[in-house]
């Protein structure tokens, strides 16, 4: 096992100072020209680079990435959604650019005053320098909900290719659950999905999202179509803003004709196990929150800019977070430094603002970035980057999709269509674009794939966060959980609503039921905003079993909370702790 503290720990400034003590010299020969990510930007700007070299011996191209494969991101919604086979978005970098050299590791810092970026590498996760003349940053951006407690810890995102597998394994469990689930309330929760973001992202998967529920419900027969709740929640007043408004509205009839209801001129503010916490105070009941705002800059591109003198674009004197570049994708003032793709401020070519963070875009300024790279190198003119969009296209699922393309706008089946024959064509790889073909060919005659895939641990530590008044337990249900307390408080209620005791950060809750394996005495409810530590029945008793101050503990605890003899009695008969460690996850 990779030792995984010393991955989760190690900042950009510690990795400077380790490296100086690992720095070996420079080894002379060819011009390397380093790429940093493997996204649109990274893997085009390779390939466009190793094409123009051809047989050139006297420029050698690396690529850096942290995974090993390329997500075709425009198709994830499609993945989520079952459309198509979660490999058949994704190529091997190796095969898309196998004349780059690639290295895949994480990287850790740039380090602009000596030329090298640190990077941890291989099974010890070894930090490695690697020299550059000329440093492409391509590294996208980062999701960060920091700004809206419990988004983090209960949304799910959707930027790669585990995002859109998990949410689809996660929508048929709510479906799953939903046909056995008594409660009314708990049914239609698990028949809540909720979108955060009108933009491209957010739109696709709200609308691919709709359509797999919608075509897999004749296999749970006590749920019905009109249990089921859509909404789409967008901080402004028209979806899809990069689009004319005139296709934002077009949508907007679109999906809700197909009964998801837009929450339009809203924010999240926070978000819990239960429920979507709106600003202006309104809370949506649900068990599905996907959340795809909250870009922020990628920390590695931050702190180049932050300390190596890289410069950050402005938009209305407001620093973005990308590289402010030149018209020549280079870095503003610092010859041998570009950027391209999301994470670099380009100039738009109509003169207007800066180009907007598309792959169409990414693809076109790794063309012009890596001419002008070579240009550098041979000492020729540069030119500066130019481009007009030929379109944008947006699928709203059940075969419609709302496009502008050389200035025409279409909607429903015709924009579909466009679509669907767009990205086919963009898809690398001429076997990814048969099997996709294949995937939308049989998806038209035969019902989607309802496999709940249990490839995931459910039972990991975890951080929960509970907004005032939630229930963190509920009387009567079976414990298998053990809470510690983070930050806030929590009041415990007795069955006829009294409350018998508050708790606050560092107290531990839950343990009785889990020794006991008996329901919940009592429920637990939130006083403020709460952030809880939950640990798993097989992680606990596995905790305590092995480890003889926590047991010592527990036993402590029990005694203080139960009367006499009762709290050796249960730690004794407890099954697991005192015999042997139970497997984690039983
Ligand atoms: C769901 C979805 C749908 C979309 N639909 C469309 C669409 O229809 N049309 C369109 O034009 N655009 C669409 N986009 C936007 C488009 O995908 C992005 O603009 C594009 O992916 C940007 O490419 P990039 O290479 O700049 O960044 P990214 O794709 O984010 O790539 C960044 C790369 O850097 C790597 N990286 C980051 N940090 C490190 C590190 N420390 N060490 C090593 N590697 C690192 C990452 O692993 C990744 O490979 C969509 C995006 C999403 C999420």
């Amino acid at each position: 096992m990779p030792p995984l503290r010393k991955e989760a720990t190690l900042t950009p400034q510690l990795a400077l100072a380790l490296a100086d003590s690992i720095e070996r010299a420079r080894p002379p020969g060819p011009v390397r020209i380093v790429v940093l990510g493997g996204g649109f930007a990274g893997v085009y700007t390779a390939k466009y680079l190793t094409d123009m070299l051809g047989s050139r011996t006297d420029v050698v191209v690396e690529l850096l990435s942290e995974e090993n494969y390329f997500v075709f991101q425009p198709l994830l919604p499609e993945v989520a959604a079952g459309g198509i086979a979660p490999t058949h978005v994704v190529n091997p970098i190796r095969e898309i650019v196998p004349r780059a050299r690639f290295r895949h590791c994480k990287v850790r810092n740039v380090d602009v005053g000596k030329g090298r970026v640190l990077v941890s590498q291989g099974e010890g996760l070894e930090l490695v320098s690697v020299p550059y003349d000329h440093l492409v940053f391509c590294l996208g951006k980062v999701s960060n909900f920091s700004a809206m407690p419990g988004v983090e810890e209960h949304a799910l995102a959707m930027k790669d290719l585990g995002d859109a597998f998990r949410l689809r394994n996660h929508v048929i469990r709510c479906l799953e659950l939903a046909d056995i689930e008594a409660d009314p309330e708990k049914k239609r929760a698990l028949l809540t999905f909720v979108v955060a973001g009108g933009g491209f992202s957010g739109v696709e998967t709200i609308g691919e999202l709709c359509e797999l529920v919608q075509r897999s419900l004749k296999y749970f027969p006590t749920v019905r179509r009109e249990d089921i709740v859509f909404q789409l929640v967008h901080s402004q007043d028209v979806i899809l803003p990069e689009m004319p408004r005139e296709l934002g509205l077009a949508a907007r009839r679109i999906l809700e004709k197909r009964g998801i209801e837009m929450v339009l001129s809203a924010r999240v503010k926070a978000a819990s196990p239960e429920h979507v916490y709106l600003a202006d105070g309104r809370k949506i009941a649900t068990r599905t929150f996907v959340c795809t705002v909250g870009n922020a800059p990628n920390p590695i591109a931050k702190h180049a800019m932050q300390s190596g003198g890289l410069t950050e674009a402005q938009v209305d004197g407001r620093a973005i977070g990308v590289f402010s570049t030149d018209e020549f994708l280079q870095c503003a003032g610092r010859p041998g430094y570009w950027a391209v793709g999301d994470c670099a401020g380009v100039p738009s070519p109509t003169g207007k603002g800066l180009c907007p963070p598309t792959a169409q875009f990414a693809i076109r300024q790794a063309r012009s970035c890596a001419k002008n790279i070579l240009a550098t190198i041979d000492k020729r003119p540069l030119s500066p980057f130019k481009f007009k969009a030929l379109g944008m296209l947006a699928s709203l699922g059940q075969r419609s999709a709302v496009a502008e393309m050389l200035g025409f706008k279409l909607t429903g089946f015709i924009a579909w269509f466009a679509w669907r024959s767009v990205y086919l064509s963009k898809l690398p790889g001429f076997v990814r674009r048969l099997r996709v073909a294949l995937d939308w060919t049989l998806d038209l005659f035969f019902p989607r794939d309802i496999t709940q895939l249990q490839v995931f641990r459910a039972d990991r530590l975890r951080v929960n966060h509970y907004e005032p008044g939630e229930l963190v337990i509920r009387q009567g249900q079976i414990g298998r959980e053990l809470f510690l307390i983070v930050k806030g408080e929590v009041e415990v209620v007795d069955s006829l609503g009294v409350v018998i005791a508050t708790l606050g950060a560092r107290d531990v809750f839950g343990e009785r039921a889990l020794l006991e394996d008996t329901p919940r005495t009592a429920s637990v409810r939130a006083k403020g905003p709460v952030d809880v530590l939950v640990m798993s029945r097989g992680d606990f008793r596995s905790m305590v079993a092995q480890l003889p101050p926590m047991e010592e503990y527990f036993q402590k605890l029990l005694e203080e909370r139960l009367p006499g003899d009762a709290a050796r009695a249960m730690m004794d008969r407890s099954p697991g702790v005192k015999q042997s460690a139970s497997p984690p996850g039983n």
